[in-house]
């Protein structure tokens, strides 16, 4: 019984939570079990607060009975009572916000980011600090200082990432739906690898306040799911304007979940759009099989598939990794020993604070992309790097704009491989970083995109399915997910744990 609970849908624990079937608090204490049973194996959490989230939960179970009595018979608000898992990069307040660094290790987090609050709001109860590669650099979580979080369909090998912990929570049911960060597919490729939904909304969608920041002209955050429904509930709940956040764009938040069923009742037929340029050299045969596969069920499904030309993908990883290292630079500066975080012990002068923190708080990685942003953007080597990847940039934006003409939306696979062993790629950066290939795109153009479970390997490896949509119009992108995900039963499997 109480696996079953941490492996179901928000969409079923609302029901059972306001027919009175479960407590906030037994389900909080179902999840808490699950989680002390595999996370030794797993290893998805940096920390957790079993005595904090138990509050939460009786706090959420106290104004049910509340509104209970007070007689409005009106079902609860869909997110009441659910552990959700934080990626720890996203603020908690009272809660270490460590992003997988030694420079943030011991610090606690004095205030709530947006979305945590808007959490919060909604009744949700905020679970556990989730693991990541270092200030969400990387595609495994091998880059954390902490440790490496296990694929839970296979423990040998990696979770994907940088949002690793946050996939892999949600597939061995440590949590029942988690919120991420995606710069270059961070969201995607780990749901990917663990058999999630994941999602990125449009640049602007959703306030960053209280997000570490990686490369802010890319990152953005979104959930991690069991299902397309529950990610557009957490996207309902977490999006929307704030004053704080001077990104986030002001425009209505709609009811996705509502939109994206009336959609369904409507029997639209999508054009769906297939880049020619996604399926070449890399792809790994079962990924390109079972995407192939998909693309067949939506022609079943009466959708219109049309091949469509994304030309500048060639540039695209050369770009990203010109901007996103730029920005890192220049938002890592402020690790600097004198107003929060690490401070090295053996300093003798002010430089020398600078020099040891930054030298002992940072990892390898981390290292390395403020190396290359840092020379990306000096004198004499700006214009040929840093403003020929923004003219790159524009050029991978029209493109899609440009395929949009033709199609609702676009269809790709999320990741060219199926995860991966541990060790196999962390020697060699750029075979890590063209991982990035077919999620990248979606974050210098600022579109929404979302990886659905879309079948496995020979060898039991979950493959992933990426939609890309139009400027926030996230409601049509869950409307074409949901219209696959409803005719096959990937998400269903659990890992064998
Ligand atoms: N893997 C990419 C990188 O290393 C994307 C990371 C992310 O989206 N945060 O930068």
């Amino acid at each position: 019984m109480s696996e079953e609970l941490c492996h179901s849908t928000i969409a079923d624990l609302s029901r059972l939570l306001d027919r009175g079937g479960v407590s906030a608090v037994e389900l909080m204490r179902a999840v808490i079990a699950r989680t002390k049973e595999v996370d030794g194996r797993v290893g998805a959490f940096n920390s957790f607060d079993e005595a904090d989230a138990l509050a939460q939960a009786a706090a959420s179970d106290e104004r049910r009975s509340r509104s209970r009595t007070a007689g409005s018979g009106a079902p609860g608000r869909p997110l009441e009572g659910i552990p959700i898992g934080l990626k720890d990069v996203i603020a908690v307040a009272g809660q270490p916000l460590t992003a997988s660094s030694r420079m943030l290790e011991h610090f606690v987090s004095p205030y709530d980011a947006t979305v945590t609050r808007k959490l919060r709001d909604a009744g949700a109860i905020c679970w556990g600090r989730l693991n990541l590669d270092e200030f969400a650099m990387g595609s495994s979580t091998e880059n954390s200082a902490f440790r490496t979080t296990s694929n839970p369909w296979d423990l040998e090998r990696v979770p994907g990432g940088s949002s690793g912990g946050s996939a892999a929570a949600v597939a061995a049911g440590e949590a029942i739906a988690a919120l991420g960060s995606d710069t270059g597919g961070s969201i995607r490729q780990p749901a990917a690898l663990c058999n999630v939904v994941g999602m990125k909304p449009t640049y602007g969608r959703v306030s960053r306040y209280g997000l570490i920041a990686f490369a802010s002209s890319l990152d953005q955050i979104g959930p991690f799911a069991r299902s397309v429904e529950d990610a557009a509930c957490l996207l309902s709940a977490i999006s929307g304007h704030d004053r704080r956040d001077s990104t986030s764009v002001d425009l209505g938040v709609p009811d996705y979940g509502a939109g994206m069923a009336a959609l369904a009742q409507s029997g639209r037929k999508w054009r769906l759009g297939i880049p020619k340029e996604y399926f070449g050299a890399g792809l790994d045969p079962e990924v390109g099989a079972a995407v192939q596969a998909a693309i067949d069920e939506y022609r079943r499904l009466g959708c219109e598939i049309r091949e469509v030309s994304l030309p500048h993908t060639k540039y695209a990883v050369g770009a990203y990794y010109i901007i996103a290292t730029a920005e890192c630079s220049s938002n890592l500066a402020r690790y600097d020993g004198v107003r929060y975080g690490h401070r090295s012990r053996d300093a003798t002068d002010a430089i020398d604070i600078y020099f040891k923190t930054r030298a002992e708080g940072f990892g390898p990685e981390v290292k390395r992309r403020i190396i290359l942003g840092t020379y990306v953007l000096s004198s004499g080597y700006y214009d040929a790097f840093y403003l020929r990847a923004q003219k790159v940039r524009t050029l991978i934006r029209r493109d899609f704009l440009e395929a949009y003409k033709d199609v609702d939306a676009i269809v790709t696979p999320t990741s060219p491989t199926p995860a991966f062993r541990k060790g196999e790629k962390a020697a060699n950066p750029l075979a890590m970083y063209l991982n990035d290939i077919y999620t990248i795109g979606v974050n210098l153009a600022g579109l929404p995109g979302i990886s659905i479970p879309c079948g496995f390997t020979r060898g039991g490896l979950p493959i992933g399915l990426q939609v890309i949509g139009q400027p926030f119009r996230e409601t049509e992108l869950l409307a074409v997910a949901a219209a696959y995900e409803k005719v096959t039963d990937w998400r269903m499997r659990r890992p064998p744990l």
